[in-house]
């Protein structure tokens, strides 16, 4: 898959920008951020959780201020990280080309890299608007071991030529770790300590929070 050059000092700074649910934010999103940060030479990374995931049907979704809550938490001690609440306060539905338009006008000097799971990636054809989006931002697809998504990476580029070289592929051994896993143990009573920023764990086990079935 493509790999970014050094920046030469002539190009534009790049932005980060971290989207995601973050039901509960782990290690796997903060190594994925810290991992993209230094192998595409980000000057900063802005996380942004969805407020009202435009896809997500879940019911016990944590509520959106709670979610940010967790990430605040879990990023306070990496000056690179920086939170948004550009999804949270918006009303409807969280659409990432809304969020992209405002970062856009905001960061005009900035080349912006949009990091989610590749699983999510797997979808961007389905999302509002994805061939704006695709003008606007390139893409880095934080994969979970094993999971290979090169070949459907490859295949998207060879069939919209457009996008070429514009979604990039990171493997990050961390994101063995999953929300979904840690919301499944802490319904079982099983421990959720290391996989997730201790003051994320502690906030979690103080509100109760994946305990109902
Ligand atoms: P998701 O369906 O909950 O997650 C898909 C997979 O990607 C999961 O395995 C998830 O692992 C992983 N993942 C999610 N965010 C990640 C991140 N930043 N870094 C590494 N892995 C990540 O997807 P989601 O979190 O709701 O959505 C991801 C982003 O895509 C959000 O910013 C969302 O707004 C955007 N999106 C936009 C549209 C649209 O505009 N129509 C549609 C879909 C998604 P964990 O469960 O462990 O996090």
């Amino acid at each position: 898959m493509t790999n970014l050059k050094r920046v030469a000092p002539q190009q534009k700074p790049r932005l980060g920008i971290m989207g995601g649910t973050f039901d509960p934010i782990h290690y796997g999103h903060l190594v994925a951020a810290e991992m993209a940060r230094g192998e595409f030479e980000l000057s900063k990374v802005l996380f942004i959780p969805s407020g009202t995931p435009p896809h997500k049907i879940r019911k016990d979704l944590t509520a959106a201020n709670l979610r940010y809550e967790m990430v605040e938490l879990a990023i306070k001690d990496n000056p690179a990280f920086d939170l948004s609440a550009l999804e949270i306060e918006r009303k409807g539905l969280s659409y990432t080309v809304e969020t992209l338009r405002v970062l856009r006008r905001t960061w005009p000097e900035y080349e912006l890299y949009f990091i989610t799971g590749t699983d999510a990636l797997l979808e961007i054809f389905s999302w509002r608007d994805a061939e704006e989006i695709l003008t606007m931002i390139q893409f880095i697809g934080a994969a979970r071991p094993g999971f290979d998504a090169s070949d459907f990476l490859l295949k998207v580029q060879e069939e919209h030529a457009e996008i070429q070289g514009k979604i990039h592929y990171l493997e990050v051994p961390a994101l063995a770790i999953s929300s979904t896993d840690i919301r499944s143990r802490v319904r079982c009573g099983k421990p959720i300590r290391y996989l997730l920023p201790e003051p994320v764990r502690l906030f979690i086990q103080q509100n109760g929070f994946y305990t109902a079935e």
